[in-house]
C-alpha cells in the first residue's frame, strides 16, 4: 500500500518503527492475558511506575502493614513478653526458614533466618573451613569468585586471615581447574547481580565435592526467581537475602542452610545463646543446640522478621517453575523489545542468551548509563545503575508484566535518542 494509492494520509503501519510498536504491545497483551501469575499482582502495592529493581528492593505484599501493626500494637504492646512464647516469636527463625526451604528446594529443619548475608557468609565459610580441616589439616585455601558481590569477597578474606588459610579469587567458570587437595571451601554466588549470568551449580558443587571441599551458595539473587535445588545438588551450605525477590521489606534478615547430615559437625564462628542447647539455662559453658538452630546468634530482630513472615504468604500456591518459565519468558521478550526500539550499536546486553546461563535480570551496557538511568527513573521506569557502565533491569515474575517489560524497552529507547 504505497501512499499515492491510499490518498493523502500516509500509511503509518508501513513506518518500521511503528509496525514493532503495534505488534509488540500487541503481543504484550496477549502474554499478559495467559499468564498464569498474572493475578499475583494485585496482592503488591504497585503504581504506574514499571517497577524493575525487584532484585534489589522487592515491592511491599499489600496485607504486609496490617500483619506488623498487629505485631507492634498488641503483640508487642499488650502480650508483651508473653509474645515469646504465645506469638511464637522465640522459634521465628527456625519457623520462617521452613517458609522459605520449599522455594530453594530444601527439606525442612535445615534453614534459619537472621542476621544479614554479610554475618551468614562469615558464619558459613569459617564454618564450612573448620569442616574440612577437621577432616585434613592441610587444606589451607578458600576459593572466591573473583566477580563476587563485593562483600562476600571482604568477609571471605577476613574468614581467611582467621583461620590462617589463603584466598584464591577465580572466576565461576574457572573454578574446577584451581580445586585440589588443599581447598577447603568454595564460596560462590548463584548469579552474578552485574550481569545476570547464572552459573552452574549442580555442576560446580559436583565438581567441589570430588576435590574434597566444601561449597557455600550465595543465592541473593536466585531465590524466589528460580529453581536452585539446594538439597537435590547436594550443597554443603548456602545463604541469601529476604528483601530482593522475596519481598522481605529493607533491611529484612538473611537465611543460613546448613544441610542436615553436617549440622552435627557445623561448628559457628559465632556461638551466641541463641545457638546453645538450653539457651535459658544460663550456663558459662557453651554446648551447641542440635539442628538448623546452630546457624543463630543472638536474639532475632522480629519486628522485621515477622514482616518477612507474611510477606512471604505471596508464594502460597505458586510452583517456583512456574516462576521461572515467566522469568525468562519476560527477559527473553525484554530483550526482543530493545532490539527491536534501541538503535543499534547504543547498548548491548551483558545478559547471555542461553537460558541455562540466565538469572532473572538483564544487564545492558551503556555510555552514560548513570545518567540514562536517571532519566528512566524520572519517566517511571525504575532499574539501577552499577558502575560504570551497566544499567541493570530486575524482573520479578510476581508482579512485572509484559506490558512492563515493552514499556521499558520504549522509553529507553526515547531517552537514548
Ligand atoms: C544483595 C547481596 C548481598 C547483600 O548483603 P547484605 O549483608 O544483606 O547487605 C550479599 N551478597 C550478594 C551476592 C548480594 O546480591
Amino acid at each position: 500500500m504505497s501512499d499515492a494509492r491510499s490518498g493523502a494520509v500516509p500509511d503509518l503501519t508501513t513506518v518500521p518503527d511503528l509496525v514493532a510498536e503495534a505488534d509488540l504491545t500487541a503481543e504484550a497483551a496477549k502474554l499478559d492475558a495467559d499468564d498464569g501469575l498474572r493475578d499475583k499482582r494485585e496482592l503488591f502495592v504497585l503504581d504506574e511506575t514499571v517497577y524493575l529493581d525487584g532484585n534489589s528492593l522487592g515491592a511491599l505484599p499489600a496485607h504486609v502493614p496490617g500483619r506488623v501493626a498487629d505485631v507492634i500494637s498488641r503483640q508487642w504492646g499488650e502480650l508483651r513478653i508473653r509474645s515469646w512464647d504465645e506469638s511464637g516469636w522465640w522459634t521465628a527463625p527456625e519457623r520462617i526458614g521452613d517458609r522459605i526451604a520449599p522455594l530453594v528446594g530444601a527439606a525442612p529443619g535445615q534453614i534459619v533466618v537472621g542476621d544479614s548475608t554479610s554475618v551468614n557468609v562469615f558464619k558459613a565459610v569459617v564454618a564450612a573451613v573448620r569442616i574440612a580441616r577437621a577432616a585434613d589439616e592441610g587444606r589451607d585455601e578458600i576459593v572466591v569468585d573473583a566477580t563476587t558481590f563485593p562483600t562476600d569477597g571482604y568477609i571471605a578474606e577476613s574468614a581467611a586471615r582467621l583461620t590462617g588459610c589463603r584466598i584464591v579469587p577465580v572466576a565461576p567458570g574457572d573454578v574446577p581447574g584451581v580445586l585440589g587437595e588443599r581447598t577447603a571451601a568454595v564460596l560462590l554466588n548463584h548469579a552474578d547481580y552485574r550481569t545476570g549470568r547464572l552459573h552452574d551449580l549442580p555442576g560446580l558443587t559436583r565438581a567441589v565435592h570430588d576435590a574434597g571441599a566444601l561449597v557455600v551458595w550465595d543465592l541473593c539473587h536466585t531465590a524466589g526467581a528460580l529453581p536452585v535445588g539446594l538439597d537435590e545438588h547436594g550443597v554443603d551450605l548456602a545463604v541469601g537475602c529476604t528483601y530482593k525477590y522475596l519481598n522481605g521489606g529493607p533491611g529484612s534478615p538473611a537465611y543460613l542452610y546448613v544441610r542436615a547430615d553436617l549440622q552435627p559437625r557445623f561448628d559457628s564462628p559465632l556461638p551466641g545463646w541463641n545457638s546453645h542447647a538450653e539457651p535459658f539455662g544460663m550456663r558459662p559453658g557453651f554446648a551447641a543446640a542440635d539442628g538448623a538452630v546452630r546457624g543463630r546468634v543472638g536474639t532475632p530482630d522480629i519486628l522485621s522478621m515477622l514482616a518477612l513472615e507474611a510477606a512471604l504468604d505471596v508464594w502460597d500456591g505458586v510452583g517456583v517453575d512456574a516462576v521461572r518459565a515467566k522469568s525468562l519468558a519476560l527477559t527473553d521478550f525484554f530483550l526482543r523489545c530493545v532490539g527491536a526500539y534501541v538503535p543499534q550499536g547504543r547498548v548491548e546486553s551483558l545478559t547471555p542468551a542461553a537460558h541455562a546461563e540466565r538469572g532473572s535480570q538483564v544487564a545492558l551496557r551503556c555510555a552514560g548509563a548513570g545518567d540514562v538511568m536517571r532519566r528512566l527513573i524520572e519517566r517511571g521506569v525504575v532499574g539501577d545503575y552499577r558502575a560504570p557502565d551497566v544499567l541493570r533491569f530486575g524482573f520479578t515474575p510476581l508482579y512485572v508484566s509484559f506490558g512492563d517489560a515493552e514499556r521499558a524497552a520504549r522509553v529507553l529507547a526515547d531517552t537514548l535518542d
